[in-house]
């Protein structure tokens, strides 16, 4: 029985560890927090923090494959233990530091939002002479959530950035957009399959609904499915990649890549004939990739702890097709994502009607 190592050990460590069970392989999760959820299913586990490198290593000695579904552990560690991760680390890096990742991305056939690099007040100052108001302020790595950012839309807004700087940020043109996209793909080097693209709605800039499909014509669709699977081939990337989007009519706007499983894909689980843990796993485990379809328009809503009493209530309800996932994490706190929800056969406006009075 093959062993998968997980770097990381929350949600996606344990969901991906499910599929890994399911596909009869073990899993060994490597986290700093003892009650991670993951470990709840995990056959064996390293409690250690994500720059530990004798624990990293001792992961990788101790596995056939490793995967990480935590983006932050240092990447400059894991260039050392690469032959023992099967996606490699490159994709990793690039998606660490948001400049590098824009720059690649443009390289590569995308089309992000006009940025410049700030570091402190003048460049800050000259950034905004570049990009104009309104312009988005973020923060160069671990941003996450919204955290590190911060909206400008004239001089009096500077203040808010002060507090940030001098710090390593990018400077964005805000874009007025319809909606955001986002789409997971797995390649193993030469196939790459694609879930179907779902529309994502972020409340205080958290995820908080995943609606699938995404409200877009076919040749919309067929384009951001073409430039994101080109994307992945012309940067060599394999295993699993998340690409989020800005769409603003017919224009498609980079916005951030994710090399691991992504919320927005939670609704594969059972919206799909195959999902996203499931697809990963097979790429690790060297298994031909399934083709994702989706069975019928599924909606995901993410539960955070304010949400976390009327999920419970839900799941003791019974509804046909309703999917309640808690992840067991021991402390519940708002914001904090404590679980999900999927609703299959459900369209927006039936979610609108019958559920969204159920949550805050
Ligand atoms: P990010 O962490 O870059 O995904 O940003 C979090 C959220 O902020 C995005 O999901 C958008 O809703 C919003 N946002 C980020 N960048 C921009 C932008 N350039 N223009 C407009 N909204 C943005």
């Amino acid at each position: 029985m093959p062993t998968i190592g997980i770097i990381g050990g929350g949600q996606l460590g344990l969901m991906i560890a499910e599929q890994a069970r399911i596909l009869g392989a073990k899993t060994i999760c490597l986290d700093p927090t003892p009650d991670s959820p993951a470990f709840n299913i995990s056959d064996e586990r390293i409690i250690a923090s994500f720059d530990d490198e004798k624990a990293l290593e001792n992961l990788c000695r101790r596995s056939d494959v490793v995967t990480y579904e935590f983006e932050n552990v240092p990447g400059k560690i894991l260039v050392s233990l690469e032959k023992h991760i099967k996606q490699g680390v490159r994709p990793l890096l690039d998606s660490q530091d948001r400049i590098r990742e824009k720059n690649n991305a443009r390289e590569h056939g995308l089309t992000p939002a006009n940025f410049v690099e700030v570091n402190d007040a003048d460049s800050l100052i000259e950034g905004i002479k570049k990009i104009g108001y309104p312009c988005i302020f973020k923060t160069r790595t671990l941003g996450y959530d919204g955290h590190g950012q911060v909206v400008l839309k004239s001089d009096g807004d500077l203040e808010k950035v002060a507090t940030y700087l001098p710090v390593p940020a990018i400077l964005e043109e805000f874009i007025p957009f319809d909606f955001e996209v986002s789409i997971v793909m797995v390649s193993d080097g030469e196939t790459i399959i694609n879930f179907p693209i779902g529309k994502n709605i972020h409340t205080g800039g958290i995820l908080d609904l995943c609606i699938v499909p995404a409200p877009i014509n076919e040749s919309l669709k067929t384009k951001i499915e073409t430039i994101s699977k080109e994307f992945m081939r012309r940067c060599g990337y394999k295993g699993i990649l998340t690409i989020e989007f800005f769409v603003k009519g017919d224009e498609i706007y980079f916005n951030e890549m994710a090399p691991r499983p992504h919320n927005s894909g939670h609704y594969t689980i059972e919206g799909c004939n195959t999902n996203q843990f499931m697809e990963l796993c097979r790429f690790l485990l060297d298994m031909p990739l399934q083709e994702p379809k989706l069975l019928a328009p599924t909606i995901m809503k993410n539960i955070l702890g304010q949400d976390l009493t009327s999920a419970e209530q839900i799941a003791t309800e019974n509804i046909p097709s309703t999917y309640v996932h808690i992840y067991g994490k021991t402390v519940s706190k708002p914001k904090r994502k404590m679980g999900h929800i999927t609703f299959v056969g459900m369209e927006i406006e039936e979610f609108d009607k019958k559920m969204t009075n159920k949550f805050y």
